[in-house]
């Protein structure tokens, strides 16, 4: 049977963490297939087309499925799923959202944050912040898995070109109504999606000092602004940037943290970065354990004299 992914966009484009997991459904075995649902989705559903590997796209188009509302889609991926062996959504804010809901509805149990395809019934996910794997086995007609996006490279965006089959569109659940949405614009790359990524922790003391010293690095480095839970729970930095076991879980080329213990929670968070850079004034803070290059410094005058060295 195939194996279907619920993709991630934005009704023209494709998200990054989508073509993550379409190699993690390649795994599965199967034709992969994508399930692009939305309103006006054409461009979307294209996309989906062209990525590499891809053998079918789903198109679901209609108003009940404008804003991505976990109520609505996953009557969605339900509507299709019996013709599936496997359903996989990235495991980010919206696919958590939905995948649970799909679980229940077809009477399944979830594979949450898998990291590995071991078979096509068997996967590998981390727990206790990631110091165990855990082997999963599921007996389960249709396996409704997570994928954490960072396990798994992604596949090409283009080179596909798959058909796209239009399948009708759910009528509105009635269980919930979109208001709108406040996005921060930023010309920064995604934090989940960047492949350079400058952190800073409680030790920046201050927004004005976030912006006055990790604002140059990152500028220089084109860069995402990344952050520890104690910098964003002390206001210093958005939520969005935080970056650990409650926060996004990255693996960029380069993350560089700057007075940034490394909690464990943190480190569950950025730890298969490919180099980790630490500055860090305290020469027993647990972040040089996970380091690649460790800088023993304090970093209001070593990140100035990065910045001006670069
Ligand atoms: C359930 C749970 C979930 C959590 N989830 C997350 C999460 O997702 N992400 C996360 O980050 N945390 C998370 N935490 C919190 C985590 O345990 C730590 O409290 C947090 O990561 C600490 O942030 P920090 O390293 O910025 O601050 P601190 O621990 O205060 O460390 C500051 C560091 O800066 C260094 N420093 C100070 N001044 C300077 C200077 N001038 N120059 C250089 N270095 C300096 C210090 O030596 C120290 O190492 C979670 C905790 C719990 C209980």
């Amino acid at each position: 049977m195939p194996v279907l992914v619920i993709a991630e966009h934005d009704n023209a484009t494709i998200k990054g963490a989508t073509l993550n997991t379409v190699t993690a459904a390649l795994a599965c075995g199967g034709d992969v297939h994508v399930l692009v649902a939305g309103e006006n989705a054409a461009g979307a559903a294209q996309a989906a087309a062209q990525i590499a590997g891809v053998a079918k796209v789903l198109h679901a188009d209609g108003a009940a499925l404008a804003h991505g509302l976990a109520e609505n889609l996953s009557a969605q991926v339900v509507a299709v799923a019996k013709d599936y062996s496997h359903v996989l959504f990235p495991s980010t804010a919206g696919g958590k959202n939905v995948a649970p809901r799909v679980a229940a509805l077809l009477d399944v149990a979830q594979i949450s944050d898998a990291t590995k395809i071991v078979s096509a019934d068997t996967f590998e996910r981390p727990f206790y912040a990631g110091n165990a794997i855990a082997t999963v086995q599921s007996a389960d007609p249709v396996k409704v898995i997570t994928v954490r996006t960072t396990g798994f490279d992604a596949a090409a965006a283009t080179g596909g070109s798959a058909a796209i089959e239009s399948v009708p569109a759910v009528a509105d659940a009635g269980l919930s109504v979109y208001v709108g949405s406040e996005i921060a614009a930023s010309d920064r790359p995604e934090l989940t999606a960047a492949k350079i990524i400058v952190s800073g922790g409680r030790a920046l003391g201050s927004s004005d000092k976030f912006n006055e010293v990790l604002l140059p690095l990152a500028d220089k480095l084109g860069a995402a602004l990344g952050a520890s839970r104690a910098a964003v729970d002390a206001g210093y930095a958005p939520n969005d940037w935080q970056v650990g076991q409650t926060g996004k879980i990255v693996a960029p080329q380069l993350y560089i943290a700057a007075g940034i213990s490394g909690a464990i929670q943190h480190l569950a968070g950025m730890k298969d970065s490919k180099v980790i850079v630490a500055i860090n004034k305290d020469p027993e803070a647990p972040i040089f354990s996970v380091a690649d290059y460790g800088l023993e410094a304090d970093l209001f005058t070593a990140v100035p004299e990065l910045v001006a060295a670069l």
